[in-house]
């Protein structure tokens, strides 16, 4: 008998991918001379570039993910009917299987749902605790009057860190708003799985346990953000006692039962470049939501969306659910995160699940934070090869409404997000190459002043010039007081 010299999946050591590529889409290689002209154009702002101009784009893993062929044939048997579309029905079987929740209302994405559930379940003057904000989550929460209240553990502020569950709750904290406030001004919390703004940062199972006994012995509602949670499984499966075992579906399903409901994004974990749902136990939320997405999104049985995009995120759901492309869909970020370490570069630890996030503040100690290091690191790396990344700090985090000051948060940090199924190990090696010239050359590196600021959301039209950098070493040194951001 020839021996067998296929490796269990569960022993092999490569993340290497579940999939061969049929159709690919060329990409623009430009020069430094070319890049300049781009960045000085966009005003030293990734978001502001053309994506034409863009070699290796990691602003985003939303809606940025590649269609696997059983979609695109998906997107044929699309159900244009304006009522009943079959592929609504096959959405609403496919969440409730796999997300364990009784009613589904579709919606064109995440913040359509956030913009529901806010509505139905917030009066003004409630409070809404979190495990960190996510952007759009947070401004539904305070656009239906509500103020939101981080209850993450103090862990998840700091990037070095290496506690394996840095999305979780601090329970004391919960309690102590419910003490504070008291159950009744708390219509819900909110429980992120992963935590984008930690860095793609885990909850533990234990933790939704204990978090959902807790609320519901104060009548208080969970509301997952179930984004990344298959993401978010994957790592309870490698982390947590007693999960080793189990598939990353009944993971999914566990988690998903110690909550009433939850907001999602498709464009992330669900492998689609559009669409979202609500879903919920509750009847009575059910309908009201059912009311409501007729005034906002579109009829019940399509949301905002088409019958083909239903039907793609339907299938994106078993795709997602399969081990070999989670392991795979984490192993590149882990990848990508191994070789920045063992060149020393300073990023956030450990490593999440969608994106690195390169440590500004370490990286560029000699650029004051006002003169925007992650800004000015980003766009050094674009111009270094053509990588787009985002920053996540100073600009991010915007004024103080009240003294018209930056607000300074803790992390100046630059995301350099992988999309799903779309690059190869080979731009993660000219990625983590790229990043590690920059980090030879740093000291050179000067900063940015802003030359215009746009009153909401500053970070997505901004425009920057660059500081000399004998200017930035003269001011060398002090970072505000770190806050909350
Ligand atoms: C992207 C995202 C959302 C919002 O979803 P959209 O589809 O962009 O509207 C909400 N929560 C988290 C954690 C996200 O990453």
């Amino acid at each position: 008998m020839l021996p067998n010299h296929s490796v269990p999946a569960e022993r092999r050591r490569s993340w290497a991918e579940p999939y061969r590529i049929k159709m690919v889409e060329l990409l623009k290689m430009t020069t430094p001379a070319e890049r300049r002209v781009a960045l000085e154009a966009a005003g030293y702002n990734t978001f502001l570039l053309r994506s034409d101009d863009v070699y290796i784009d990691l602003l985003t893993d939303s809606g940025t993910s590649a269609m696997s062929d059983a979609q695109w044939a998906g997107m044929m048997r699309g159900d244009e009917a304006y009522a009943g579309s079959r592929n609504f029905y096959g959405l609403e079987s496919a969440v409730q299987a796999r997300y364990g929740y009784r009613y589904v209302v579709p919606t064109h994405q995440g913040r359509g749902a956030e913009h529901l559930i806010s509505r139905i379940l917030i009066s003004p003057g409630d409070v809404v605790p979190g495990n960190m904000y996510f952007t759009t989550t947070r401004l539904h929460q305070e656009l239906a009057g509500a103020t939101f209240v981080d209850v993450i553990i103090d862990q998840a502020h700091d990037p070095e860190s290496l506690y394996p569950f840095k999305g979780n709750i601090d329970l004391d904290k919960f309690r102590e708003l419910i003490d504070r406030v008291g159950a009744k001004k708390i219509p819900y919390i909110s429980v992120a799985a992963t935590v984008n703004m930690a860095g793609g940062q885990p909850i533990s199972m234990e933790n939704i346990r204990q978090v959902s006994q807790l609320a519901r012995q104060h009548g208080i509602r969970v509301i997952l953000d179930a984004t990344r949670a298959i993401e978010n499984a994957w790592f309870i499966k490698q982390r947590e006692a007693g999960f080793a075992d189990r598939s990353i579906a009944s993971i999914l399903l566990e988690m998903c039962s110690y909550t009433d409901g939850c907001t999602m994004s498709g464009k992330k974990d669900l492998l689609v470049n559009i669409g979202g749902f609500l879903a919920l136990n509750d009847w009575e939320v059910f309908e009201e939501a059912r009311n409501l997405v007729v005034v906002y999104e579109g009829l019940h049985t399509y949301g905002g969306l088409s019958g083909r995009d239903m039907e793609a995120m339907a299938i994106g759901i078993e795709e997602a659910l399969n081990e070999d492309h989670i392991r795979a869909r984490i192993g590149q970020v882990e990848y990508l995160g191994q070789q920045l370490i063992q060149a020393g570069i300073p990023i956030v630890l450990p490593v999440g699940g969608h994106a690195i996030y390169l440590d500004a503040r370490s990286f560029l100690p000699h650029v004051p934070q006002d003169e925007f290091p992650a800004q000015s690191l980003a766009a050094e790396l674009y111009l270094e090869a053509g990588i787009r990344a985002m920053e996540r700090g100073v600009i991010s985090a915007g004024r103080n409404l009240q003294t018209g000051q930056h607000n300074y948060p803790k992390l100046e940090l630059v995301r350099l997000t992988i999309p799903r199924r779309v690059y190869t190990q080979a731009h993660m090696d000219v990625t983590a190459e790229s990043v590690i010239n920059l980090y030879e050359r740093r000291e050179a590196i000067g900063g940015l002043k802003m030359i215009y600021e746009p009153k909401y959301l500053r970070f997505f039209q901004a425009r920057f010039e660059p500081v000399a950098v004998g200017t930035s070493r003269e001011k060398r040194g002090e970072y505000a007081d770190p806050q909350e951001a």
